[in-house]
């Protein structure tokens, strides 16, 4: 259909009822940051967060793209449509009438609209037929309600839960006969299908219970329908229509979005009967996932109404809930994996799903194991070793294969670095002095690994990206030309900032560095000689004493005699020495502990356990404990010389 130019009416009201947060919330997680929400931008490729939405301006920007604008321009960008079908598309899902220029368009655009009204008219109609035919069932459905599912009247009543008769007609008549509804627009509402032989049509659902599915704002939009007996297949959902689309809703959204908001998590459960059950517990933060696997679009769904981004995922413990739960992680890992979802996975002990449960235990204990539920990656690296005996070297290797790929992907350092220590433990056994061999295996083996996650401190920033090499043998991390800029830089500032002279001779001798350069070294011995004859660091005697000894070994000064200078830049770094110094300090820590690492890692390598097995553990041990040095020292580097 050609779109037609549209009213500025119709404009301006798309305008004031579209929502920023609203429509930008269904494709990007936001997160509240003071009055704004802020999220990973959608326009360009970015690890932290720079698209901002501003409620109060109804706008949005982006500090990385400098993307910017309303939400007709959003989804114009994001979806490469023009102003024209973005503003009717956001008409239809805000239910605004619409207005064209032109009369014979326009027309033809209202009844479009009216379809999505009607249909929301016959199934609000067919949930109430359902529901008086529940009353009317003579005991057989109430009675599974009330009996079997152990819901109380009023909970039968919030999910306005009914029962379609048995009989091949019943609504089809109600609708068609008693309230005069064209066909086509029942069948077009999922209710009704036409008979394969002959003609007429019969009921969709049929001698089922009927439990309604309905969108955010509470109206029906398809049915989802369960037998009463072991007769398949147990449930059955209403196809997919203008209104209803299985893998872009969530059942009872609508009654759980106060609940999700207030918990600040969300529960997903498998089952109709799971979230309602909850619901009847008091859990009123529980949805459910339509019976598919839970979609992208269905996290994103839920995730609007928490601030903290908690999901707890409860499917069912047999194979299929497993299965389940593993094709749920694998949409939603890439949003676990840069932390905007925090995901966890509940299995109920003895294999139950959230309704058994509530049968026979309280809502306090639910709440319990929901408060236990392991994170994600754990609950994932459990599976990957449940069924392995990793005494095996087959099974071994699955297993450690398996886990690199998990770990692999993590953005964050911190949270990387504490489950490679995690599953180094596992993968030891017990065996507290295999730990450290096998941090090393995951270590070098995520390293291997091409696609491990970017990283942006100074010592990847410093070190060839492409090196593939085990990590201790690869080229060192902080490049030789860094170091011995970091290393000048700090001569520098003592020579020039008197002040700061006490405090670079503490680090130094506190933290055991020393300079890798030899004329850096040079210099700095002599240093030390001055100060020990000179009682007043402050003094510039230091600087023409220091020239002295310079001058009398010119050949071991000749590359340190610059530093004697204040060049522009050298006084700008002066200015905030404190920072340049904390740099540079780092930087040589880092090279010095790497060159331990080095060391260690020779002697014990170079010492059979056989002959001398104390010595073999001995440098096994300063190895590990270098090497551990090395990631805090990586961890805690807050900025980089790079930056300076
Ligand atoms: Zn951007």
């Amino acid at each position: 259909m050609q779109i037609p130019r549209l009213h500025p009416d119709t404009v301006e009201e798309v305008k004031q009822r579209a929502d920023i947060y609203d429509v930008v919330s269904e494709y990007v997680v936001l997160r509240k940051r003071g009055k704004d929400y802020v999220g990973l931008c959608p326009f360009h490729d970015e690890k932290s967060p720079s698209f901002t939405v501003v409620p109060t301006k109804q706008m949005y920007y982006c500090f990385g793209c400098q993307a910017a604008g309303n939400s007709i321009k959003f989804m114009m960008d994001l979806q490469k449509r023009s102003f024209s079908e973005v503003v009717l598309d956001l008409a239809r899902r805000y239910q605004i009438s619409v207005k064209t220029l032109a009369p014979e368009q326009r027309q033809e655009l209202e009844r479009q609209i009216s379809l999505r009204e009607q249909l929301h008219q016959v199934l609000a109609l067919s949930a109430q037929f359902y529901q008086h035919a529940l009353k009317n069932s003579g005991g057989g459905a109430l009675d599974y309600l009330q009996n079997k599912r152990k819901l109380s009247p009023e909970i039968i009543q919030q999910f306005g839960l009914g029962y379609a008769p048995q009989g091949w007609e019943t609504l089809y008549r109600y609708l068609v006969e008693d309230k005069h509804y064209p066909v086509q627009l029942i069948e077009k509402a999922g209710l009704i299908k036409p008979r394969k032989e002959g003609s007429g049509y019969y009921d969709v659902f049929r001698d089922r219970i009927i439990i309604p599915i309905r969108d955010v704002m509470g109206r029906v939009i398809a049915f989802g329908g369960r037998t009463m007996g072991d007769e398949q297949p147990k449930y059955l959902n209403s196809p997919e229509t203008e209104l209803f689309s299985k893998g872009k809703n969530l059942f009872a959204l609508d009654a759980a979005k106060n609940g999700i908001s207030q918990f600040d998590s969300v529960v997903v459960v498998e089952g109709y009967f799971d979230a309602i059950a909850l619901h009847a517990a008091g859990i009123n933060n529980a949805v459910a996932s339509l019976g598919t696997a839970l979609s992208i679009e269905q996290v994103k769904l839920a995730l609007r109404y928490t601030e903290s981004k908690q999901l707890v995922l409860n499917f069912d413990a047999d194979k299929a809930g497993t299965n389940a739960a593993e094709r749920a992680i694998g949409e939603i890992a890439d949003l676990a994996y840069r932390g905007e979802v925090q995901l966890k996975i509940l299995n109920i002990p003895d294999g139950k799903d959230a309704d058994e449960y509530l049968h026979t235990h309280s809502s306090q204990e639910y709440q319990q194991l929901l408060a236990q539920a392991p994170l994600w990656l754990n609950w994932q690296i459990e599976q990957t070793i449940k069924d392995k005996d990793l005494k095996q070297a087959v099974d071994y290797q699955q297993a450690s294969q398996q886990i690199v790929k998990l770990l692999k992907n993590i953005v964050n350092t911190d949270t990387r670095s504490y489950y490679v220590t995690y599953c180094a433990e596992i993968l030891s056994l017990g065996n507290v002095q295999l730990v450290p061999l096998r941090i090393e295996n995951l270590l070098t083996q995520i390293n291997k690994s091409a696609n491990s996650a970017p990283n942006k401190s100074i010592i990847n920033r410093a070190s060839t990206p492409n090196n593939n090499k085990e990590t201790d043998k690869s080229k060192p991390r902080i490049e030789k030309s860094l170091l011995e800029k970091a290393e000048g830089l700090v001569l520098q500032i003592f020579l020039h900032c008197p002040g700061q002279r006490q405090n670079i001779v503490d680090i130094i001798d506190k933290r055991d560095l020393q300079f890798s350069h030899s004329h850096h070294r040079f210099l700095w011995q002599k240093i030390l000689r001055v100060l020990e004859e000179t009682s007043d660091e402050y003094n510039s005697a230091v600087i023409s004493k220091l020239q002295d000894a310079c001058l009398e070994n010119p050949e071991e000064t000749a590359p340190v005699t610059h530093l004697f200078h204040l060049t522009p830049q050298t006084k700008s770094e002066i200015l905030r020495a404190q920072q340049v110094i904390k740099a540079a300090i780092a930087c040589m820590e880092i090279a010095m502990c790497e060159k331990h690492v080095q060391h260690y890692k020779e002697l014990w390598q170079s010492i059979d356990p056989e002959v001398d097995r104390s010595r073999h553990e001995y440098y096994f041990q300063k190895y590990f404990e270098e090497r551990m040095k090395l990631g805090e020292l990586e961890k805690q580097r807050q900025f980089s010389i790079l930056d300076l």
